[in-house]
């Protein structure tokens, strides 16, 4: 009866958005298969994390206490066991880090088609998915003639799901075969150093080029901080070596889908578009009234930021 087999993920024992994001989608395309919704949590917690995925919608929580934190080979060794007992139409894994990491590997040996950085999903007559192309200036439709297929969503692009469900927890036993595991994990370490995660963040201010130099940075740290936001920025922020990688938001960077996104001294490249226009408040200052971030903001000030920070340091301190 399984349709969808989701993968959640997990990092550094915390769950992680795109999970309850591969819930929605996976109900939407169980319903259309009139099927169910079983998603697998693999190694670390996975006791404490099933409770949490225990959503509306979600048919069955298999727990897999297999290796104690991310491990490729743990990871595709599980996924192929649970498919082969499942016998999901789909199986749906983030478009992660993680995800990318075993996804190609687990349609490998499944010999199913993957279809990655999945922006919209559906089951007409087969499996229909939406993908950008050209930093995200088109948008294709992708028409798999399979009847099973292994599916990697872009985080962001659906809504988290919430609602807490009675949901049955099944604890999977699955015997790895530690001669097949050639990979160890031995650390964690943020790319660009810091351990702030710019797409856990509720509030962001973004800093962009009409920052002019580096010493003008601590202006909108001090915004940030007034506001209890964390800071992030676009591209040649990064490439000026003025923020370190990890708070780049974009096609390159990071995605990131905040309840408020202050992009200040930003244009709004589709590179940097890309990356936040999931944001669900977006709030533009720029001297240019032109500058395509006013076509997807919620609130524009057309103004130097010079004048308008500091104001807003004053109101919100
Ligand atoms: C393959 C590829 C990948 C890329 N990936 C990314 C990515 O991940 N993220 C990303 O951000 N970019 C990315 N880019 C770069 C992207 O194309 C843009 O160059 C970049 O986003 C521009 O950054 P910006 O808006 O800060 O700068 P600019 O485009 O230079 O814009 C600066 C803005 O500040 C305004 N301004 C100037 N002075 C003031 C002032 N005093 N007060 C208020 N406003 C002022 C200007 O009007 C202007 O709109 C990528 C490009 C490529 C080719």
């Amino acid at each position: 009866m399984t349709s969808v087999l989701a993968i959640a993920e997990h990092r550094r024992g915390e769950l992680r958005d795109v999970s309850d994001e591969l819930i929605s989608a996976g109900r939407e395309l169980a319903d259309d298969l009139s099927g169910e919704l079983h998603i697998a949590v693999i190694s670390g917690q996975v006791e404490e994390f099933a409770r949490t995925l225990s959503r509306e919608g979600v048919d069955v929580v298999h727990t897999v206490a297999a290796g104690s934190e991310f491990n490729h080979d743990i990871y595709v060794q599980a996924v192929e066991r649970l498919t082969a007992e499942l016998d999901p139409s789909v199986v749906l894994m983030p478009n992660s880090v993680n995800g990318l990491d075993y996804g190609p590997a687990v349609a490998n040996r499944l010999d199913r088609p993957l279809v990655t950085d999945v922006v919209g999903a559906s089951f007409e007559d087969g499996f229909v998915a939406t993908r950008e192309m050209y930093g995200s200036k088109v948008e294709t439709t992708v028409e798999v003639d399979a009847e099973r297929v292994t599916v990697m969503i872009r985080g962001g692009e659906w809504p988290g799901a919430s609602g807490n469900g009675d949901t049955e927890i099944r604890e999977t036993e699955i015997e790895i075969d530690e001669s097949a595991v050639h990979t160890t994990v031995t650390g964690f370490e943020e790319v660009g150093g810091g351990d702030v995660d710019i797409s856990d963040a509720e509030v962001l201010v973004s800093v962009g080029r009409g920052i002019e130099e580096e010493a003008n940075i601590e202006l909108i740290e001090e915004l940030a901080d007034a506001l209890d936001a964390t800071l992030s920025s676009s591209r040649p922020i990064v490439d000026n070596g003025w923020l370190p990688k990890n708070r780049q938001v974009g096609q390159s960077g990071k995605t990131v889908t905040p309840e408020v996104y202050i992009a200040i001294g930003i244009s709004g490249a589709v590179q940097h578009v890309a990356g936040m226009k999931g944001s669900e408040t977006i709030v533009a200052i720029n001297t240019d009234p032109n500058a395509p971030i006013f076509d997807i903001a919620d609130y524009g000030i057309v103004d130097d930021l010079f004048d308008v920070v500091p104001a807003l340091i004053a109101e919100f301190e």
